[in-house]
């Protein structure tokens, strides 16, 4: 471990306590911070497990409690939690309430700022910049509280958002992680598997999330990991789903949905293009290009069983196709 890494891990530790504390105790923080958690449905208990915070409005009053605790403007600039301006450097965050993201061993990493207001123009979360110690594509947010149970329950819910983590936490879900915006990357797979060898994927019920789930399913499938997926109604996400629902309507939803990606495939043909021939073909050629991303042969040549059955189609044509794909890979 470098002097500039450690550092940087301090200042980042430090501006977690601050910002937690900031919104527990101060009357800004209170008064805008701890009100919006507790809109959302937040438990002081959540809050706590999550280290959730409030970085003051103020131009730059994090930054000035921070260097006159001593802390070097130079680490504050490179965790980007400060901005540099020749005259006044100020806070990244400020006005907003804080996401601390950790590692798996619960090292403060980064953060997530979520803005208050519904104002479109700006960005809803703002994340840490990319530094020495925050690398976005390797990872996931809540793995650090997800860790025991996603080993205990052998799966890991994966999901889009912070609030889709903590939300499921409340409801009594604890092996849940979210790629947090970025498009999800073998690094953060990678991740889930020193725990598992299972992940169903659960995005939001909308194209955006349909489209990054489908996406999600390859990678995983090369991954050598099994992979589910759990839609959501339309609007829904899990955050939003989970508060609606009780804890057993909730986990009675994930046990009836979720479904292999063979089959989670098939239901969106079903959606859209049941009569179509056309479609139909496209989608099965779909599903064997997923097929060809798994490693193991055993495990291709069962979901090729699976897919000529419910996609009422011969196994030796999959199969044919399923050749043709991996030869054009290798
Ligand atoms: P909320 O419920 O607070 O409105 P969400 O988590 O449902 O937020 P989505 O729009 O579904 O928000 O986005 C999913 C995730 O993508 C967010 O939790 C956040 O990590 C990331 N994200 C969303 N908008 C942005 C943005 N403008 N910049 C960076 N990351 C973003
Ligand atoms: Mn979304
Ligand atoms: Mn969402
Ligand atoms: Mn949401």
């Amino acid at each position: 471990m470098t002097d500039v890494r450690e550092s940087m891990y301090l200042v980042s530790e430090f501006a977690k306590e601050y910002f937690n504390n900031t919104l527990l105790n101060s009357e800004e923080g209170k008064a805008i911070g701890l009100s919006y958690f507790k809109e959302r449905g937040f438990t002081n208990e959540t809050i706590k497990k999550f280290s959730l915070g409030y970085s003051p409005e103020t131009w730059d009053a994090f930054t000035k409690e921070a260097l006159g605790k001593g802390y070097k403007l130079e680490f504050l600039e490179s965790t980007g939690l400060t901005i540099a301006r020749e005259d006044r450097p100020f806070d990244r965050f400020k006005g907003r309430v804080m996401f601390p993201i950790e590692s798996m061993s619960g090292r403060v990493l980064g953060f997530g700022g979520r803005i208050l207001t519904n104002d479109k123009k700006a960005a809803k979360y703002l994340n840490s910049p990319e530094s020495d110690i925050y690398h976005k594509s390797k990872v996931l947010y809540g793995i650090f509280q997800a860790k025991q149970a996603i080993a205990k329950q052998n799966n890991c819910y994966l999901v889009e958002g912070y609030t889709d983590v903590i939300q499921f936490n409340q409801a009594g879900i604890e092996n849940v992680v979210a790629s947090s915006g970025t498009a999800l990357t073998p690094d953060q797979i990678r991740l889930v598997n020193r725990l598992t060898r299972n992940i169903t994927v659960l995005f939001d019920g909308d194209a955006a999330g349909l489209r990054a789930s489908v996406r999600g399913i390859d990678l995983i499938l090369e991954e050598g990991m099994n992979v589910r997926v759990c839609a959501f109604p339309d609007g829904e996400d899990p955050d939003s789903f989970a508060r609606k629902n009780s804890h057993d309507e909730l986990v009675a939803y994930l046990e009836e949905n979720s479904k292999d990606f063979i089959q989670f495939k098939a239901s969106l043909l079903m959606k859209d293009a049941k009569n179509d021939p056309i479609k139909k073909a496209d989608l099965i050629r779909d599903m064997v290009a997923s097929i060809s991303k798994i490693p193991d042969r055993i495990q291709r040549e069962v979901y090729i069983q699976e897919c000529a059955r419910i996609m009422d189609i011969s196994e030796q044509v999959l199969t044919s196709t399923l050749a043709q794909l991996i030869q054009k890979d290798l």
